[in-house]
């Protein structure tokens, strides 16, 4: 076989069909479904209830403070809300120090909270006077905890630790309630600040878009209804009704109903549509990208879509067309090749982005990024050979980035009506910053079941700042 037949191989395996849209966008509407009802189905979509009960419509004023406890680093903010579609934030940023990882909860949290006293020391010096002065509980700021670690939550402001993940290992805070944590920790450094609420940086995207659509498009496109991140992994969040979440107990709906609720948001964790491939498309390529990962099996949508994923593949193809003799053929065998190619996770989408749109005649670009990145040189061939795979591989990833979203919409039923029309907030740098990604996106929403028209209704845009915003609207909108 010729390494352009070999191309074109996996150009008609990486194809995605209007028929595999369509059926995907079924088959996402039959999970998301199981999902509200039950937590039964442990390879099902999560749908997990957030307990944020409304979307911010831009009114909202006030100062809110948000902090998120991430992988390496801690980053305390506040957020001025001026009502007017418009915030101002100020942002504080201080890595974990490693013993940290591995002590104690007390340690850790007792740290945490030092770092937010600081953050208000330097910027809010105004509001611990005033709330010392006071000495009362409804002149603390509120703050949105934003806690990237799997948690079960079980109320706005309450969650416990499941297990700790990106190299954390402090076992006495598993089971642990993590807001009641910090909140123990502030309360003993005597800081005035009140943990309102657990926030998820999918809701937080979709609360921060709702906040600033307004603004940005004049009012004209619609309520935003989803909220949805493709970076290095890819969720997304919605608003549902209350009574379609059958799962959750009929004591809470109940108590939320006599409050006035009738809705609330759901983070889908949608990486895991699928997971018993029922209708993703799958080749080879995506098996041996999965065995490579420590969660095989699972979150099998986000490994064919999101920017962890999209390099790892094309250099498991190219590490397969040289076991075939394809491509690269002055080394002999694997071990010869660049250390970098045969390491997994080496090749970065980001460079991706680039072999995408080089359009120069030699691709010098792609040249100089395959040396740099992997310490590879290549024939002007193996480069239009990369660029081609490239191309199937990003598609792939756009193309079925729409099932969720038309899926979404319909479940909803967010366009049904007239002149309705509704808009998208997301965040990540995949959507954001690589060439052409909206665009093909935007070609797949029309080939599904929303259509031309629908797909010209749904307006999609940029959460700017999302996590940041998003947690602090968690700890807004608290009732
Ligand atoms: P995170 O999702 O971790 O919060 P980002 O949204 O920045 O952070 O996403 C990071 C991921 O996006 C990485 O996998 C990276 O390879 C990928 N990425 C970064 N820049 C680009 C780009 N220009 N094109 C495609 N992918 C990119």
């Amino acid at each position: 076989m010729s390494l352009q037949e070999a191309v074109k191989e996996i150009q008609s395996s990486f194809d995605v069909s209007q028929e595999v849209l369509q059926r995907s966008v079924d088959k996402f509407i039959e999970l998301a479904k199981k999902g509200l009802a039950s937590n039964e189905d442990k390879l099902g979509m999560p749908m997990l209830p957030a307990y944020v009960t409304q979307v911010p419509s831009g009114k909202e004023k006030g100062t809110y403070l948000a902090a998120d406890l991430g992988g390496t680093n801690f980053r305390v903010c506040s957020v001025h809300l001026k009502g007017d579609n418009t915030f101002n934030l100020v942002q504080q940023k201080s890595p974990i120090p490693a013993d940290m990882m591995v002590g104690t909860g007390d340690q850790l949290f007792a740290y945490l909270a030092s770092k937010i006293r600081k953050f208000l020391e330097e910027h809010h010096g105004d509001a611990l006077e005033a709330a010392h002065e006071t000495n009362s509980r409804a002149n603390y700021l509120k703050l949105g905890f934003t806690f990237s670690f799997p948690t079960a939550q079980h109320s706005l402001d309450s969650g416990s630790l499941v297990r700790w993940t990106k190299g954390f290992n402090i076992p006495d805070v598993v089971d642990q309630d993590v807001v009641q944590l910090l909140q123990k920790h502030l309360d003993a450094g005597k800081i005035p600040v009140h943990v309102a609420a657990l926030a998820n940086d999918t809701v937080g995207t979709l609360l921060s878009r709702a906040y600033s659509a307004n603004a940005i498009a004049g009012g004209k496109q619609g309520e935003t209804i989803i909220g949805a991140i493709f970076g290095t992994g890819t969720n997304g969040a919605y608003l549902e009704k209350l009574d379609n979440i059958k799962k959750l107990p009929e004591a809470v709906v109940k108590d939320l109903k006599a409050k006035g609720v009738t809705h609330m948001v759901i983070n889908t964790e949608w990486g895991s549509f699928d997971n018993r491939l029922e209708v993703l498309p799958t080749t080879k390529y995506d098996r041996d990208v999965d065995a490579l990962t420590a969660n095989p099996g699972i979150h099998l949508f986000e490994k064919r879509v999101s920017g962890m994923f999209m390099g790892e593949i094309l250099r498991n193809i190219l590490v397969d067309f040289h076991s075939r003799g394809l491509v690269f053929t002055q080394y002999p065998n694997f071990e010869s090749l660049p250390h970098r190619l045969r390491t997994p996770w080496d090749l970065d989408s980001e460079n991706l982005s680039l072999f995408e749109v080089d359009d120069s005649k030699d691709m010098k670009p792609t040249e100089v990024t395959l040396l740099q990145a992997l310490r590879l040189p290549t024939t002007l061939e193996e480069r239009q050979a990369i660029q081609a795979l490239t191309r199937a591989i990003s598609r792939r990833s756009a193309y079925i980035s729409a099932v969720p979203i038309a899926a979404i919409i319909m479940l909803t039923g967010a366009l049904e009506g007239h002149h309705i029309e509704v808009d998208i907030g997301v965040d990540g740098s995949v959507v954001e910053f690589y060439p052409g990604y909206r665009t093909m996106l935007r070609d797949a929403l029309a080939l599904t079941q929303i259509g031309t028209k629908g797909e010209r209704r749904t307006h999609i845009n940029i959460a700017k700042d999302g996590s940041g915003v998003g947690a602090a609207l968690c700890a807004s909108v608290s009732i």
